[in-house]
C-alpha cells in the first residue's frame, strides 16, 4: 500500500510528490542544540498542486481508526496507532501544511517524546530555535517570567520554535514509514456515517484547490443528520459520494471542528476578553531572535521569529475590530513603530494594506464529553485553546499520547469497535490537566492582557504587576511557569510499543 495519498478533485486519489514525504530533503541548518538563539528558521517551499501528481490509486475504504486532521494531535496520533499494527488513516482537508496560522512552539515535554519515538535528530536537523526563557518587554526594561534552564534539569531545558509546517512534514515522514499508516491530503471531512446509531465512519468531500482564509474557519457543513437507529447513513453533502468506514473515528480537526458540530456536541464556552491582529512583517538581520512579547501603554504584541519575518500577534479587545480597521493602516502602523521603534523601518510596505492583517477570533471551550459510540474528540476539536502562553500545541500532543496509551493498547489486542469505557478513560485521564491550562490561561488573559489593553497595567517600573515584581525579585519561582509552561501537568510517555531506538552515526 501506497501510503501518502493526494485526494484529487475528481473524487481520485493520487500518490504524494516525494518532497512531501521525505522531510530531510528540505530541512536546512543543523543540529543547533546547545545554543539560545541560533539557525534560520521558516523557509516556505512553494506549494506543489496535486493536479501534478501522477494518477490512479483508489481511495482507502475501510481502516480501523479515522483520523479527522493531520495537525499535531492527529499526526502524532496516526504515527503512534501505526507504530502499534493498528491500520490508520489521517484525513487532512489541506494540500500540504503551508498556513500561517500554526504556533510554532515545541515544547520540552514534547521534545522528550520524540527522543523516545526515536525522532530526536531528526527534530535538530530542522531549522529551529532553542529558547530558554520567557521573558517580556516593558518600558521600563525586561521582565523574564520564566526561566526553563531552572526548572528543566534533564535534556530538554527550553521550548524549541519551528515552523510548524516543518515538525508535521518530519512527523508525516516518520509515519509514512509505518507500513499501517495512511496520510490523505486534500480530504476535506464533511459528516460522520453511522450504523445502528454507532459512528462507522466519515463522509470525505475531495479537495484539491483553494482555502480558506488566514485564520478562518473552514467552510462548515450543516451537521449531519443523527440517522434512524439501524440504518447506515452517508453525509449527503459529500460531493464526491467518499465514504471512509473505520472502527473508530478521531476528531483531531481543531478549534471549528466539523465533527464536533456532526456529532452534535455543544462545548462549554469561557469566553475571551480579546482577539487577535494576526500579520507579518520582514525581519532584518541583527533583530532579536526567538519569541517576543511586548506591552506599552495600551498595547500589547507577542512576535515570533520565522526566519525572514515576523509572525506578529497585535492584541486587540473583542469587537474592537471594525473601529480599529476604520482607524486606518497610518494609525496601526504609528502603534507598531511606538510599541516597537526597531521596526520602524520596515512598517512602510509591510503590512502593505489592512487585508494583509487578519482577525484572528479567540476562542477557550471545553466539551463535557469527549466521546460518541465509535468517535472520540481530542486536542482543540474536545477543547479550543487561546494562544495565551503557547500550550495548546502541548496540550493536544499530550492528548494524541494518552489515546494511543489507552485506546491503542486495547486496540492492538481486540478487533472491531472500541468499548465507551474504554474511550471515556481518555477524557478522566486528560481532564485535569487542561482545566487547569485553561484555568491558566484565563486569569492570564483576565489579570494581565485584558488590564494591558485597558491601559490599567502601567509599565513604569513601581507600577509593574504585583505577580511580575515577585518573579523578578525571586528568580527561583521562574521555575513555576517554566514547568507548567514547558512541561505541563501531567506528563504523558509514549508506549513501549511506539517507541524506537535511534541510529546514531559512528563518529
Ligand atoms: C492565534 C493563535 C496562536 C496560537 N499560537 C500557539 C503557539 O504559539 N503555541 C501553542 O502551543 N499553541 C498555540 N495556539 C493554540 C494551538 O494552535 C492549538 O491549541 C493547537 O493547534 C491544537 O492542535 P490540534 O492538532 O488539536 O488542532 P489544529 O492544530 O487546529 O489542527 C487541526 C487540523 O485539522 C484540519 N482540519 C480541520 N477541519 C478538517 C476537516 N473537516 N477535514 C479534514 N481536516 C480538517 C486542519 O486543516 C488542521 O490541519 C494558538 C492559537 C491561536 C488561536
Amino acid at each position: 500500500m501506497r501510503r501518502t495519498v493526494n485526494a484529487d478533485d475528481g473524487g481520485r486519489i493520487v500518490p504524494s510528490s516525494p518532497a512531501f514525504g521525505a522531510f530531510a530533503a528540505h530541512s536546512a541548518a543543523g543540529d543547533e542544540r546547545g545554543c539560545a538563539s541560533v539557525a534560520r528558521v521558516g523557509v516556505r517551499r512553494p506549494r506543489e498542486s496535486p493536479a501534478a501528481y501522477a494518477e490512479g490509486m483508489a481511495a482507502p475504504e475501510r481502516t480501523r481508526v479515522a483520523v479527522v486532521g493531520g495537525g499535531p494531535a492527529g499526526m502524532f496520533l496516526g504515527l503512534l496507532l501505526a507504530r502499534g499494527g493498528i491500520d490508520t488513516v489521517v484525513l487532512e482537508k489541506h494540500p500540504d501544511f503551508l498556513r500561517d496560522f500554526r504556533g510554532d512552539t515545541v515544547h520540552a515535554s514534547t521534545l522528550g517524546l520524540l527522543d523516545e519515538l526515536g525522532l530526536g535528530s531528526a527534530f535538530a536537523a530542522l531549522p529551529h530555535r532553542l529558547v530558554d526563557s520567557v521573558e517580556i518587554q516593558l518600558d521600563a526594561g525586561t521582565v523574564r517570567l520564566a526561566d526553563f534552564g531552572r526548572a528543566l534539569p534533564g535534556l530538554h531545558p527550553h521550548v524549541a520554535f519551528v515552523p510548524q509546517w516543518d515538525f508535521l512534514e518530519m512527523l508525516a515522514g516518520a509515519a509514512e514509514r509505518e507500513p499501517h499508516f495512511t496520510l490523505v491530503r486534500s480530504a476535506e471531512v464533511v459528516g460522520l456515517t453511522h450504523d445502528a446509531g454507532r459512528v462507522a465512519g466519515v463522509g470525505l468531500r475531495d479537495y484539491a484547490v483553494g482555502e480558506p482564509a488566514v485564520g478562518e474557519p473552514a467552510v462548515v457543513e450543516p451537521a449531519v443528520v443523527e440517522p434512524a437507529v439501524g440504518e447506515r447513513s452517508v453525509a449527503e453533502s459529500t460531493s464526491s459520494g467518499h465514504v471512509l468506514a473505520a472502527d473508530l473515528v478521531v476528531a483531531c480537526d481543531g478549534r471549528w471542528s466539523t465533527v464536533r458540530e456532526a456529532a452534535g456536541l455543544i462545548p462549554r464556552t469561557f469566553g475571551s476578553p480579546v482577539d487577535i491582529w494576526w500579520f507579518r512583517v520582514p525581519r532584518h538581520e541583527g533583530d532579536p531572535g526567538g519569541g517576543i512579547g511586548r506591552l506599552s501603554g495600551h498595547e500589547f504584541m507577542i512576535m515570533i521569529d520565522r526566519g525572514d519575518t515576523w509572525q506578529c500577534g497585535y492584541l486587540i479587545a473583542k469587537g474592537a475590530d471594525a473601529a480599529l480597521r476604520a482607524e486606518g493602516l497610518g494609525a496601526f502602523r504609528e502603534k507598531l513603530a511606538r510599541l516597537q521603534p526597531w521596526l520602524a523601518d520596515r512598517l512602510d510596505a509591510s503590512p502593505a494594506s489592512l487585508d494583509d492583517v487578519k482577525l484572528l477570533n479567540i476562542i477557550l471551550e471545553r466539551l463535557e464529553e469527549w466521546h460518541r459510540d465509535g468517535l472520540l474528540l481530542i486536542g482543540d476539536a474536545a477543547h479550543p485553546m487561546s494562544p495565551v502562553g503557547g500550550v495548546g500545541i502541548n496540550l493536544a500532543i499530550q492528548d494524541a499520547v494518552a489515546t494511543a496509551q489507552i485506546v491503542g493498547q486495547w486496540m492492538r489486542h481486540h478487533p472491531g469497535p472500541v468499548p465507551a469505557d474504554v474511550l471515556s478513560e481518555v477524557r478522566r485521564r486528560r481532564l485535569l490537566p487542561t482545566v487547569l491550562v485553561q484555568a491558566f490561561q484565563r486569569a492570564a488573559a483576565r489579570g494581565i492582557v485584558s488590564r494591558a489593553l485597558k491601559g490599567e497595567i502601567a509599565t513604569s517600573r513601581t507600577a509593574i504587576p504585583l505577580p511580575l515584581r515577585v518573579l523578578a525579585r525571586f528568580p527561583i519561582l521562574q521555575a513555576i511557569p517554566a514547568r507548567f509552561i514547558a512541561i505541563g501537568p501531567r506528563p504523558e510517555h509514549t508506549p513501549s510499543w511506539a517507541r524506537r531506538l535511534e541510529r546514531i552515526a559512528p563518529r
